[in-house]
């Protein structure tokens, strides 16, 4: 199973990525997971990503493309994905698209979780409450003021990549506002699983 979860920073991506990994041993393809990894590790990608990640920008393309093409290609990812922040661009669907086809892969889904930005930051304020409370660390990039950046730069760059799939007929739209337990079920019908 190959699918790409959609929506804006704070939609509930990861959540359900999660459990979907639980349920289908599939493996979650978080770019945003991998950047941090590298920024962490002080790779030459980190060291270029981790300013941008700090402000709330875009890491390039090229690096992201470059980092979904080595990974798709792991072992692990053979029984299925869930990209998880990828694509972010049109640039990056079209890249997803032509690797995709040159490994004679397709996509079993394509779902957009539609919330209503207003109501992100309060759940990134929540996010980071939480992960503090759990004695872990907070993102840097979870703070009110960073976020809107964030939301900034999917209204400018990503809102773009619906329509990139709805114009294939791949898309399927599931209201994120919805508790996570029906979000999982909308998913689960969609995937016919
Ligand atoms: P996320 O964990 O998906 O919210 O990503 C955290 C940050 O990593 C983003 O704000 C971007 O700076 C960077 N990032 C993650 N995925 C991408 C991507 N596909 N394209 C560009 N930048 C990305």
């Amino acid at each position: 199973m190959r699918l790409i979860l959609l929506g804006p920073p704070g939609a509930g991506k990861g959540t359900q990525a999660a459990r979907l990994v639980q349920k289908h041993g599939i493996v979650q393809l978080s770019t945003g997971d991998m950047l941090r990894a590298a920024v962490a590790a002080g790779t030459p990608v980190g060291l270029k990503a981790r300013a941008i990640m700090e402000a709330g920008g875009l890491v390039s393309d090229e690096i992201v493309i470059g980092i979904i093409r080595d990974r798709i290609a792991e072992p692990d990812a053979a029984k299925g994905f869930i990209l998880d922040g990828f694509p972010r661009t049109v640039a990056q669907a079209e890249a997803l698209e032509t690797l995709l086809h040159e490994a004679g892969l397709k996509l079993d889904a394509v779902i957009e979780l539609k919330v209503d930005q207003g109501a992100l930051v309060g759940r990134i304020i929540k996010r980071a409450e939480e992960t503090r409370a759990a004695g872990q660390p907070v993102r840097k990039d979870d703070d009110p003021e960073i976020f809107k950046t964030r939301l900034a730069a999917y209204n400018r760059d990503t809102a773009a990549v619906t329509p990139f799939y709805a114009a294939r007929g791949q898309l399927t739209v599931i209201d994120g506002m919805q508790p996570i337990e029906a979000v999982a079920q909308a998913i689960d019908a969609v995937l016919g699983a």
